[in-house]
């Protein structure tokens, strides 16, 4: 176990352990980043606890063999009974996020309530944060702490973090994260393009693994609205409706601009005149409007790889969507892809 502040530790599992089963004392809070059933579970916490115990105990006695003359009881952990493991750890605040050290993993949606936990936690005495090796979530999770407490960069708060534990090392999928975490401002803004592209490849990601994408999961339909019902009433920004019935379809909000032909292109899709000063919302080579998924998608509900966009009202085809992307007219490759067809909509203001 490392200490990265006042109040502020890092570790492994085991570091864990000596305050869930054993009577370390001098920590008060635990966040616990593991997806490991026994760290939810009490009857499984004081099964593996016994568990524990006796491989210690074994381990203390076969050293005392092999080195007589050593101090056997120095060695030797402390010995406690499964109730007062528990009643040591019924005085522990604690908290667990099954989060799984892998590159797809989404941490960004945890991440305020830990670093909440985390505050108040200094508040009221001393957080350990760990995870199974204490090397990529915990440091991921605290680095986003330091960035937000000390209003470090990114580097800067990885760099303090490695000065404490030379091991931190957030995977790359992780440090992605701490990079929109960034860019956000150091908070997780939920209406933030950047955290609503992120939102729709982990739902690409579901999909792809065959789980059920539900409507709720997906922005609230525009035209639920009072306010949006009402133009005058305040909102400002364009408004993408129907062409045929006008049915409010997206707002602003709900595009997720792209930069025309900013990726690899499997073959160039447009010889000669590319505008790269161009920063309009929809760049003239682009022939669709790509926005994030909304709950009048009903047609995505069939749970098709690929499929049509109706408008909720009049039903005509407004665009479509396809899971595995597709590539805008500009060369740029949308994955996933939800798209308005500009010819099938309006841009107003009103
Ligand atoms: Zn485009
Ligand atoms: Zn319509």
């Amino acid at each position: 176990m490392k200490k990265v502040r006042e109040g502020l530790y890092i570790g492994c599992l085991d570091d864990a352990l000596k305050y869930l089963f054993g009577s370390e004392s001098g920590i008060t809070h635990v966040l616990s980043l593991a997806s490991l059933n026994f760290l939810t579970d009490d009857k499984s916490l004081n099964a593996f606890s016994a568990f524990r115990m006796r491989a210690s105990l074994r381990s203390s006695l076969m050293e005392s063999v092999k080195n007589p003359n050593a101090d056997a009881a120095a060695s030797r952990p402390e010995p406690v009974t499964a109730e007062q493991a528990a009643a040591n750890r019924a005085k522990l605040v604690r908290k667990t996020v099954p989060l799984i050290d892998t590159e797809a993993q989404n941490l960004l949606d945890y991440l305020e309530e830990c670093l909440e936990f985390i505050d108040k936690g200094r508040s009221e005495g001393s957080v350990l944060v760990h995870c199974v090796a204490g090397i990529s979530r915990s440091a991921t999770v605290i680095t986003a702490y330091l960035m937000r407490s000390e209003r470090l960069i990114l580097k800067e708060a990885l760099a303090s973090l490695k000065e404490c534990s030379k091991t931190a090392c957030p995977n790359k999928g992780f440090k992605r994260q701490l990079r929109m975490f960034e860019e956000m401002g150091c908070v997780v803004d939920k209406n933030n393009s950047i955290y609503k592209k992120f939102h729709l490849e982990n739902l690409g990601n579901m999909y792809g693994k065959g789980q059920k994408i539900e409507l709720l999961q997906f922005a609230v339909d525009p035209s639920s609205h009072a306010e949006n019902q009402n133009p005058s009433g305040g909102k400002s920004g364009t408004f993408f409706r129907c062409k045929k019935c006008r049915r409010l379809l997206a707002l602003q909000g709900n595009v997720l601009a792209h930069a025309p032909g900013a990726q690899e292109k499997p073959y160039k899709w447009k010889k000669g005149d590319e505008d790269e000063t161009s920063t309009s919302q929809v760049p003239d080579s682009c022939a669709a409007l790509f926005v994030e998924p909304m709950q009048w998608m009903t047609t995505v509900q069939q749970g098709e790889m690929e499929g049509k966009l109706s408008c909720a009202n009049c039903h005509s085809k407004v665009g479509s969507f396809n899971w595995v992307g597709v590539q805008c007219s500009c060369g740029t490759w949308i994955n996933p892809a939800f798209q308005l067809h500009t010819s099938k909509v309006d841009a107003s203001w009103t």
